[in-house]
């Protein structure tokens, strides 16, 4: 059987609060040994997660932005590594296009990343200022922080579907992209660059912005969250795994629990 598996990475692949993936190492290994395909499928940026990959040894291809763009090598996975990058959502300039124009139309209040130093931005997430600038080199999706009136918050939506924009809310901020999300990303690799028959699409999650994600895998793994609930999806539950801890230990018991599962024993290559 081909396995082939997309993971989300913050509370799923990654610790909560230290972003440590130590737990999850072994399970990372065999993979490669076995040479499964591991998808990272985030909401973070290509500057965040490119260093992570090379961390992992990962040289599959990923996804940013919630499906608003993937990366994927062009030539094997050669030292000499080529990254080709499509936009499945809409592109950045296009996107500050359309809020400069509803800014001055509506006059509107919001700040969004474009329009924050890198140390704002790492002083309202709590990252370090460095962390803030990777987080600020986006491709195709802007976070901003809201500051009107809610009212205007539901024009604001509007105006934005005009545009085929969505606006999507996060913790801190809400996200202003297209009509992507990580299960477009999943599915655009499945059919433009993973094209091996017969493969079993794992995916892993902990979260509302994995949801499609999961209910579209073949069998999906939900890691449990720091409050120890997990996340609904509908799904038949033969095809669900729900991880007893959470990331990243929740990721290695996922995966053996997979091998199990689905006797992927030693006589798969
Ligand atoms: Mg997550």
């Amino acid at each position: 059987m081909n396995l082939i598996i997309f993971t989300d990475l913050d509370g799923t692949l990654l610790d909560h609060h230290d972003y440590n993936f130590d737990a999850a190492q072994p399970a990372l290994n065999e993979l490669s040994r076995r040479n499964i395909p591991v998808i990272i499928n985030s909401s973070k940026t290509y500057a965040e997660i490119k260093d992570l990959r090379i961390k992992m040894h990962n040289n599959s291809a990923f996804a940013v932005e919630n499906g608003a763009a993937v990366y994927y090598p062009t030539q094997g996975s050669g030292q000499a590594e080529q990254l080709k990058q499509t936009i499945l959502g809409k592109p950045l300039p296009f996107i500050l296009e359309q809020l400069a124009e509803l800014r001055s139309r509506f006059h509107f209040q919001f700040q969004s990343f474009a329009d924050m130093s890198n140390e704002t931005v790492a002083e309202i997430t709590g990252l370090s200022v460095e962390s803030a600038s990777l987080a600020k080199q986006r491709q195709a999706s802007e976070p901003l922080l809201w500051q009107d009136s809610a009212d205007n918050l539901e024009i604001f939506k509007q105006q934005l579907a005009k545009n085929q924009l969505q606006l999507l809310q996060g913790g801190r901020f809400y996200h202003v992209m297209g009509q992507n999300d990580k299960s477009l990303a999943m599915a655009w690799l499945l059919n433009n660059y993973y094209q091996t028959p017969k493969q079993t699409v794992i995916a892993l999650g902990d979260s509302a912005n994995d949801r499609k994600m999961l209910e579209c895998a073949d069998f999906a793994a939900i890691i449990r969250k720091t409050d120890h609930s997990y996340l609904a999806i509908e799904k038949d539950p033969e095809a669900v795994f729900n991880s007893p801890d959470v990331a990243p230990l929740g990721w290695r018991q996922a995966i053996d629990f997979i091998f199990n599962k689905l006797g992927t024993g030693d006589t798969d290559e």
